[in-house]
């Protein structure tokens, strides 16, 4: 076990960590000897090609250095915030991590955050400045932040150029002296880490783990500790370029196990592997089931698409545990489904693999949090839905979901982000120096706040050197309303959403004013009203269309009236009919974000 390291590369977006990656793979021996067969070389472009995106997530490296054998195990991490429990998780399989960045940008948010993660967590860290060869490198300020922030010491830290392959030895050597072996023993009772997991329709579920005690062998019957459910070893391996098959998996070890798990949700990140007949007392600490906070409603533009849409979020389900979904129907949009989130950019992500990947033309409801109501015998109701908000009168009162925010910023920034964060209903709680220059502040705030526009806020308020990490503390009592909104006097109810009472007026006039840029004239004006019950707060008028659009033509000649024609026509597809009014697709998105 001596000869294994396990390790990640801790990097902001674009600072190197792929190319790296890819430096490192082709210092390997499964690389390095087929090198030497020429006619293999074709091969290995396209095992390299696809390399990538096994590598994008974990990939077990052999390499002879100095004369001895090494086993290097480089585990991916996610980048962002809404996944910053998976980052921890896959940061926990390892010992160490290089810690990349670029010498033109410095330490940026996920550097920090990440970084942040690994030392909490007790793992050596290789500071590496990357991109030396850049004309714009700043190599001296670079190394100045890194050693403020992280107490480094100029020795530790290597200058790399990941592009041109300059200080790749010296990172494999760190990797190798600095960061300590695995420790944990093989004939202990089995317990093993998933940091991540797949689907796959050969061996059904495929989780990752680190095996910290004990063994995995083809053949017994593991337990999965959070639900107790059994499953019986199919297969184990390793990820190399191609998954290979291997006997045991032994304690420092880190590789696949497939066991006929249908259902990712079994295999769940964070989760304990023990052996059914021999329980661990070594159950890994901090195993949490995701929490869906954020949710919306997923509709297809075109009613036909339903199925197609429903086949889409079960293929994407089955490699994705916390994503969740039940069908919804709405007055103005049809059917649909209600998709719940771990956050902004899981939502972002999937409903950009649902257009993209199954070419489905959607329309997406406006982003909510899960509110809750207390009724007058004490139950409390979910409402994931503002249509589904009961009515005041049958209610003792309502409740939202807060978070404690962890904001990590340069010190100039403090005065900006107090003032945005109090704007967005947060509380101050507390405020640390990291250093001379860094800080980080603590807030409570209602979920709600945050899910909308306030990571881009904070990126533009602190140029983008802000990062963010939030955490749910529970539900607090609020003065919510339910906002509708009333296009030509007809409400729509995908249009509806759930707000504080203090903010109704602000979001009322914001929605309808975006509706006013958005939607098109039409022959006929158009009011628009949002209402708190029967009070109006806000409205815009849509003006009357003065002249039929072909009347631009008149006279003119009739192929570039069929032209005109047909471009109404397009245009048209990506609408929706609400009455007698269009209402484009991305309206309804789009209208809670700034404007
Ligand atoms: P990642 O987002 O951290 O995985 O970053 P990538 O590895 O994808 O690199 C982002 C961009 O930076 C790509 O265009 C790379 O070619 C470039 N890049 C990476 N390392 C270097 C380097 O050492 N020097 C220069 N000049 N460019 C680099
Ligand atoms: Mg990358």
């Amino acid at each position: 076990m001596d000869n294994i390291r396990n390790f990640s590369i801790i990097a902001h977006v674009d600072h190197g960590k792929s190319t790296l990656a890819d430096r490192i793979l082709v210092k390997s021996k499964i690389v390095n000897e087929r090198k030497l067969v020429p006619q293999m070389l074709d091969n290995m472009d396209i095992e390299r090609e696809r390399g990538i995106t096994i590598k994008a997530r974990t990939v077990r490296l052999d390499i002879n250095w100095n004369g001895k054998d090494y086993i290097l195990n480089l585990i991916d991490t996610p980048g962002h915030v809404d996944f910053s429990y998976e980052v921890s998780r896959s940061l926990a399989a390892c010992e160490g991590a290089i810690l990349l960045v670029d010498a033109t940008q410095g330490i940026e948010a996920q550097t920090l955050a990440h970084g942040l993660l690994a030392i909490e967590q007790d793992l050596v860290l290789i500071p590496v400045i990357n991109k030396v060869d850049l004309p714009t490198a700043d190599v001296g300020g670079t190394k100045k932040e890194i050693i403020d922030v992280f107490g480094f010491s100029e020795e530790e830290i290597i200058l790399a150029s990941a592009k041109e392959g300059k200080g790749i030895d010296e990172i494999i050597s760190a990797v190798i002296e600095r960061i300590p072996a695995p420790k944990g023993n093989a004939e202990e009772p089995l317990s093993a880490l998933i940091f991540d997991s797949h689907y796959d329709s050969y061996r059904g579920v495929v989780a990752y783990v680190r095996v910290f005690e004990g063994e995995i062998k083809k053949g017994i019957n593991i337990k999965l500790h959070s639900t107790g459910k059994i499953f019986e070893v199919q297969e184990i391996g390793y990820f190399r370029i191609e998954p290979e098959k291997t006997d045991t998996l032994r304690a420092g070890e880190v590789g696949y196990v497939a066991a006929n798990i249908k259902n990712i949700e079994d295999a769940r990140v964070g989760d304990t592997i023990e052996e059914d007949k021999r329980p661990t007392k070594r159950i890994l600490k901090g195993f949490k089931p995701p929490l869906s906070m954020v949710f919306c409603g997923l509709y297809p533009i075109n009613t036909d698409e339903y199925n197609l849409l429903k086949d889409a979020i079960m293929k994407l389900k089955l490699n994705d545990a916390s994503l969740v979904f039940e069908p919804e129907t709405s007055a103005a949009l049809g059917f649909g489904f209600r998709c719940g989130f771990l956050g902004m950019l899981h939502m972002e992500v999937t409903i950009e693999r649902i257009k993209r990947e199954f070419d489905i033309d959607l329309i997406i409801t406006p982003p909510s949090v899960v509110f809750e109501a207390v009724k007058q015998n004490n139950e409390i109701v979910k409402i994931h839905n503002p249509l589904k908000m009961p009515d005041p009168g049958t209610i003792v009162s309502l409740r939202e979901p807060y978070v404690k925010v962890s904001i990590f910023s340069p010190a100039e920034y403090i005065g900006a982000i107090m003032e945005l964060c109090s704007n967005k209903r947060g509380n101050y709680i507390d405020m640390e120096y990291l250093d001379v220059k860094r800080v980080i502040m603590r807030f409570e705030m209602p979920l709600s706040e945050i899910i909308l526009d306030f990571f881009p806020l904070l990126k533009t308020k602190t140029r983008g050197y802000a990062s963010l990490d939030y955490e749910f503390i529970g539900y607090r009592e609020s003065d919510l309303v339910r906002l509708d909104i009333l296009v030509n006097r007809e409400k729509v109810d995908a249009l509806s959403s759930i707000v504080h009472r203090s903010k109704a007026q602000e979001i009322g006039s914001k929605i309808v004013s975006s509706l006013k840029r958005l939607i098109p004239r039409h022959m006929f004006e158009i009011p628009i009203q949002a209402a708190v019950g029967s009070k109006i707060l806000a409205r815009e008028n849509i003006a009357a269309m003065k002249k039929n659009v072909l009347q631009k033509c008149y006279g003119g000649d009739i192929t570039r009236k069929r032209k005109l024609l047909e471009k109404q026509k397009e245009g048209k597809k990506k609408m929706k009919m609400l009455g007698d009014v269009q209402i484009p697709q991305e309206v309804f998105f789009e209208i809670l974000k700034n404007s």
